[in-house]
């Protein structure tokens, strides 16, 4: 399975889309062609379909010739045979828990610092991509193949809000969709910013369980960069439509990320700017919204 996934990136295709936003800002997306992302694109996740799978992460079903490396005596790092890129790897917890990011934050961080410089880990909401929503998982790609990594240190998106306890905050400018940056250099205070971070959204949503979000997070000497996108919804309308209509994009953190995964052909060749742009603007958080939701 690992062989073919891997053998077939060499036909994915990439294509540039040049997008830009209301005011007229300019942000570029790549496409991706990637046919045998239709597994995960396309997934069904809701309860019914969740309770009705065996979990494919759970340590007894995997198959019998995977092998992984333990972290931390709780997660396993495996291959993902469905790669988005030359080196993609899953994280999941030995254990058949929930996918809430909040009780191992600090175990992520710490991640992301083991695996730094080469990797960039990267967390997709139950709610937000993940094609496993029912068993907690991380997933690893080499540092700075997803878009927003390097967009993130461009200093003219930049916008600084300010500083908690030690960690810089800062939301990205003109990129069409929402996103909210923490740098910081202790994994103790970054995790208690997210905290506090996830409770005010929550707060501000009026929701008792875990926000929508996609969290991508590298680390480079002494430094943390989590990067923070808030979800309005997972799959936009487009997605749901029947026929020529519908357009195969579900949205996870590559894809917010600016590299946006589609699996069928005619997305690939047909969808626009005017859509992309559209699609960032349905399922994030609009700006008045996340100006609340900011601690500071
Ligand atoms: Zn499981």
């Amino acid at each position: 399975m690992a062989a073919d996934g891997y053998a077939s990136l060499q036909d994915v295709q990439i294509r540039e889309v040049k997008c830009s936003t209301p005011a007229g800002a300019a942000f570029s997306v790549w496409l991706q062609f990637n046919p045998k992302r239709i597994v995960s694109t396309g997934a069904k996740v809701d309860a019914k379909s969740i309770n009705s799978r065996r979990c494919f992460l759970c340590v007894d079903h995997l198959p019998p010739e995977q092998k992984g490396i333990l972290c931390e005596n709780e997660f396993l790092v495996l291959c993902n045979p469905m790669p988005i890129f030359p080196a993609h790897y899953t994280v999941s917890h030995v254990k058949h828990l929930p996918q809430f990011i909040e009780p191992y934050l600090d175990t992520f961080l710490r991640l992301a610092r083991d695996l730094s410089p080469k990797f960039t880990i990267f967390y997709n909401g139950a709610q937000c991509g993940a094609s496993a929503p029912d068993h907690i998982h991380f997933q690893i790609a080499p540092a700075g193949k997803i878009p927003i990594e390097l967009e993130a240190v461009e200093s003219q998106r930049r916008e600084r809000i300010g500083e908690i306890d030690g960690v810089a905050i800062f939301v990205l400018r003109d990129l069409g969709r929402a996103v909210i940056v923490f740098e910081g250099t202790s994994t103790e205070r970054v995790t208690r910013v997210i905290r506090r971070q996830l409770e005010k959204m929550k707060a501000i949503l009026d929701i008792a369980d875990e926000p929508k979000i996609n969290v991508i997070c590298n680390y480079s000497t002494p430094q943390w960069r989590v990067i923070l996108f808030p979800r309005h919804k997972h799959r936009p309308e487009a997605f749901f439509k029947d026929g020529d209509a519908k357009v195969v994009i579900s949205p996870a953190s590559v894809d917010m990320g600016g590299l946006i995964i589609t699996p069928v052909e005619k997305d690939f060749n047909s969808v626009d700017a005017n859509m992309i742009e559209e699609i960032y603007r349905e399922v994030s958080w609009d700006e008045k919204t996340v100006r609340k939701m900011l601690l500071v």
